[in-house]
């Protein structure tokens, strides 16, 4: 892991990268705060694209096939349902897909959700057996009148599909959880370490938006336990004309303030991609409070292609490929508590 040192110089860049891809046209004072808020003018900027980004360091892997198809032209929907399948599949990975942490009954079960340019959705949730629950919700999205499908549900949908049941209890995840009983201690801290929910963004050649977003949720959670992740508008939203987000963290904090809508939303309102996102993170601190002993983190792609980020606390990275770079940064976060 990077030490501190790094953390803060990788910060220091990664804040220079946003800020000087959102240039501030115009400054206003929100009135609720008294602090400063910079309104960007988007009109007549070059749009930089294609663009991916991806959460935490298992984004690096996941935007690969999600480069290629975006840079051979492809569909943004395509790349971000490729990406994360990539992390999905990898069993070493404890937080997406198989080798996910299960809950507390041994079950593994997993969330996910994706959006594309037209305002589409699909999701599942508490899905059990299937390895690749982003193209399931993209099969809901595409191939029912419907958003959400859920637990024995969403299961039988996917089988009428041609996907195949699989056991996605590993025995490395099995052994962490027979640990775990020992003491079952019901603790859901999303720590700080590792490396969690997979949601990725994208803006392809076309200009157009889209996002997914996969996870296995809270380790040993209470069965039945959905959080954000696969729930349009807290773990993911996208809208065509402003731009995309998506999130990570305690999934019921990020439910709370309908976290990923209120980014674009504020994105809308002239907000740069690291403003809006850290806009989010204090509307939930000021939920919590002192209490926040929990990391959520934002990650946000405008419609000129202008990506950042934010989060409560430090060690929130993110994966990022353009025509330029390939790499990851670390976000902003509030500094106040650490
Ligand atoms: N947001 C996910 C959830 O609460 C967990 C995570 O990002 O690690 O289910």
């Amino acid at each position: 892991m990077k030490n501190r040192r790094d953390f803060l110089k990788l910060t220091a860049l990664g804040g220079a990268a946003v800020v000087t891809g959102s240039l501030i046209q115009s400054c206003d004072t929100d009135k609720t705060k008294g602090t400063a808020v910079s309104k960007q003018d988007n009109k007549n900027k070059p749009i930089q694209k294609p663009v991916v980004i991806s959460t935490w360091d298992h984004g690096m892997q996941a935007n690969i096939p999600a480069w290629e198809i975006l840079n051979n032209g492809g569909s943004a929907l395509d790349a971000v349902e490729a990406g994360v399948r990539v992390v999905e599949s990898d069993p070493n990975n404890s937080s997406v897909g198989i080798g996910g942490a299960p809950d507390r009954e041994g079950n593994v079960s997993l969330d996910a959700c994706i959006m594309d340019h037209k305002g589409m959705c699909g999701a599942v949730a508490a899905l059990e057996n299937i390895e690749n629950p982003i193209s399931v919700a993209r099969k809901v999205m595409e191939d029912t009148p419907h958003v959400m499908l859920v637990g024995k549900g969403a299961l039988e949908f996917a089988i009428s599909k041609g996907f195949e049941e699989k056991n996605l209890l590993t025995e490395d995840s099995k052994l962490k959880w027979e640990k775990w009983l020992e003491t079952s201690k019901y603790e859901p801290i999303i720590n700080i370490e590792n490396h969690d929910t997979i949601g990725m963004l994208a803006i392809d050649s076309e200009g157009n938006l889209s996002g997914s977003c996969t996870t296995s949720g809270l380790a040993y959670k209470l069965r039945g336990r959905v959080g954000d992740s696969p729930i349009i508008g807290a773990g993911l939203f996208v809208d065509n004309e402003i731009g995309a987000a998506c999130a990570t963290g305690l999934g019921e904090a990020i439910i709370r303030i309908a976290g990923s809508a209120i980014v674009v939303e504020l994105m809308r309102h002239g907000y740069s991609p690291t403003e809006a996102c850290k806009e989010a993170v204090e509307r939930i601190i000021k939920i919590h409070g002192k209490d926040a002993a929990f990391q959520i983190g934002f990650l946000a792609l405008n419609k000129q292609g202008e990506y950042g980020g934010y989060s409560l606390f430090s060690q929130f990275n993110f994966a990022i490929t353009n025509k330029s770079k390939n790499e990851l940064a670390y976000t902003e976060y509030n500094k106040e508590w650490t």
